[in-house]
């Protein structure tokens, strides 16, 4: 960020907090708002089709542009609003004292839980659950019969 301020701010996904006093707490509530995954909470995606995803790497759609008007789902759309709810008792991160500049990726918890508010396999305080899905798969390599890998 600027020379001279005396701290650095990243409000991104990853958000680094060294903030000078002048900020105020205006500056961490603007990162704790942006700060991390940012899906249905700060963006969206539409498809050429006008469905609307939480993101694009979140194949969901929580509704159509032309059919339901993007100001009543994003206002109204459950799941956005759920993704928008850190403190939920179903929302994984909701006991991390990191949740609101982080929440975890939505997008790979949806991909290896099919839901999206699941653990993010990806943090490393959710670790365990990574090893569980590892252990799930690994399982069942060894139930499966191999596929030929060529032809004859
Ligand atoms: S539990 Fe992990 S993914 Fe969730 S907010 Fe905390 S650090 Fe982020």
């Amino acid at each position: 960020m600027n020379k001279g301020m005396g701290g650095k701010v990243s409000p991104t996904h990853f958000a680094e907090m060294e903030l000078p006093e002048e900020f105020g707490g205006a500056a961490k509530a603007l990162t704790e708002f942006i700060g991390g995954c940012g899906a249905g909470r700060i963006y969206c995606s539409i498809e050429h089709n006008g469905d609307i995803q939480p993101c694009v790497f979140i194949p969901v759609k929580v509704g159509n542009v032309l059919k339901d008007g993007f100001v009543n789902v994003w206002k109204n759309s459950q799941i956005l609003n759920s993704l928008r709810d850190r403190d939920a008792e179903n929302y994984a991160c909701h006991t991390c004292p990191f949740r609101y500049v982080c929440g975890g990726c939505r997008a790979r918890a949806y991909a290896y839980h099919g839901d999206l508010l699941a653990p993010d396999p990806g943090c490393i305080i959710m670790k365990k659950d990574w090893e569980n899905i590892v252990r799930e798969m690994k399982a069942e390599m060894n139930t499966k019969t191999p596929v030929p890998v060529l032809s004859k």
